[in-house]
């Protein structure tokens, strides 16, 4: 019988000790080979004894993390919008889990649980120029999906009590009647979500609500797919018996591109929004990020972040820019009122506090989940060990990487940076913030461009679509980036694959 209960202190510590010790991998994934042979190790059934905590440790170590990739470790990943975990964050998370703290109802005399919690959304409120107390209903999530399900969430049960408060005089509530009756009593047999560009999660988002995925309407120009058409926009919330909410991409994940540029678009947004009552909800799961930024080589993304204050909620991730580990996403909503409507758990005594109105709420009653990770602990050690200058410098490096392979791809022969544009250089990559979509000239090449990248081992990039064409995309993400070294890298892989395919 081996209990893992009956195993010293030091063989834990040992374990951890160990995984903090060891270098960041060279590769970017692991070989076929090692794949294989990794996935043979997994035990097939559950053992009767169990292996005990010293061979399981080993078990762990040697037979199965060669088999993970590390994405996130690697500082040539290039592959989606990943984010790595900066030291501190990698430490703090090892701290929850001992901890094992259960963040769930404000329990101001038995834990400063909530406490931290909601000074690390207060303190990334600072670090995003956003007013701490404009956001009082705010929480950590899952991730950005999560706080898009979050976001639609808010954002129906607000447009249905406005459609309500306008048509008839009763107090209306999803949270209360269920979405058939709450309309029916609304007078409104439509709630359309009017988005450019969005990312697959508000989707997904709509169809968890029961709003529908075919309820997500793309109204972007056709010269500029990221931008509203306004005067569509316009057509579609005054339809009568709908109620709309307006979805932000404030930085798409294929181009990079936010849907707005200025504090003037949101201001036109904005009052659009109140004319009929629809709701702001902004994506800006990397992109929130920009509002770190400073000075002129940067404006063209200040601009495109300026102004979301306007939004009434608002998706961040952790586990991209803030580069914290994974299951950790953030959002904020100006409506408390709101919150409690829709995440309330009613008459559970057992779980009472006392939220006063200026105390911090009770994580279950904002969000969804009851008993909840302490997912905010390696916010808050991140952003207190960087400070605003730390987070800015992570961010100019990355974008300064990600301008270094634009301008090589502009300057190419073999490649071409997407999408199209007749901007000088210099327009082009003022636009440039952490993504790169391009594709090789040579049709060949570009049909194999991404298999032809990743076998180099070198560098990892992930591949999409442009125009029903293949197309390929750097997404720049992690506290790592060194721009030279990196770059130099990256234009060896690219002129590499070049000389393959012509040799
Ligand atoms: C990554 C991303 C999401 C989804 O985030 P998860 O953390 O993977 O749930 C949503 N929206 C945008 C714009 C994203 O980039």
């Amino acid at each position: 019988m081996n209990n893992p209960d009956s195993t010293t202190q030091s063989v834990i510590s040992a374990a951890i000790e160990r995984l903090h010790s060891e270098p960041f991998p060279s590769d970017v994934l692991p070989s076929q080979a090692t794949i294989e042979a990794t996935r043979k190790q997994l035990l097939a059934t559950l053992p009767n004894d169990g292996l005990g905590l010293t061979e399981t440790i080993r078990h762990l170590q040697d037979d199965l993390k060669p088999g993970l990739n590390g994405a996130s470790r690697s500082a040539n990943y290039y592959g989606f919008v990943t984010g790595g975990a900066t030291p501190i964050a990698s430490i703090s998370d090892n701290f929850v889990t001992a901890c094992d703290q259960n963040v769930q109802v404000h329990l101001p005399t038995e834990t400063i649980a909530t406490d931290i919690e909601d000074r690390a959304l207060s303190l990334l409120c600072e670090l995003l120029d956003f007013k701490p107390e404009s956001w009082p209903h705010r929480t950590f999530t899952t991730g950005a999906t999560a706080s898009n399900v979050l976001g639609l969430a808010c954002g129906r049960e607000y447009v249905i009590a406005e459609a309500s408060a306008h048509r008839t005089d009763a107090e209306n509530s999803v949270g209360e009647y269920g979405i058939v009756e709450a309309m029916y009593r609304a007078g409104i047999d439509k709630i359309q979500i009017l988005t450019t560009v969005p990312h697959s999660s508000l989707s997904k988002a709509a169809s968890i609500l029961g709003l529908g995925r075919a309820s997500v309407k793309t109204i972007g120009r056709e010269d500029a797919p990221h931008k509203f058409d306004m005067k569509v926009l316009r057509s579609l919330l005054e339809q009568p018996s709908s109620a709309s909410i307006v979805a932000v991409s404030a930085s798409e994940v294929n181009t990079g591109l936010f849907a707005t540029s200025g504090l003037e678009d949101m201001q036109e947004l904005r009052s659009l929004c109140d004319m009929y009552g629809a709701w702001i909800h902004v994506d800006g799961a990397f992109g929130i990020l920009g509002r770190v930024l400073h000075g002129a080589k940067y404006e063209a993304i200040i601009q495109a972040c300026a102004g979301l204050e306007l939004a009434d909620s608002i998706t961040g991730d952790g586990h991209k820019l803030l580069n914290v580990p994974y299951d950790c996403g953030f959002f904020l909503s100006r409506h408390r009122n709101i919150a409690e409507r829709v995440f309330q758990n009613p008459n559970a005594a057992y779980l009472a506090t006392s939220n006063g109105p200026d105390s911090i709420m009770s994580p279950l009653n904002i969000g969804v989940e009851n008993s909840r990770r302490f997912r905010a602990l390696p916010v808050y050690a991140s952003l207190v060990a960087y400070g605003k200058s730390g987070y800015r410098d992570m961010l100019e490096r990355q974008i300064e990487l990600s301008r270094g392979i634009a301008k090589f791809i502009l300057e190419s022969e073999d490649y071409e940076l997407l999408p199209e544009s007749d901007a000088s250089t210099e327009e082009t990559l003022s636009g440039i913030y952490i993504i790169v979509l391009f594709r090789a000239k040579n049709e060949e090449l570009n049909k194999r461009l991404i298999e032809s990248i990743k076998a180099t081992r070198k560098i990892y990039v992930s591949g999409t679509s442009w125009n029903g064409q293949p197309a390929c995309r750097f997404a720049i993400s992690n506290w790592r980036v060194d721009v030279k070294k990196d770059l130099l890298l990256i234009r060896e892989v690219l002129q590499e694959v070049v000389a393959a395919k012509t040799s």
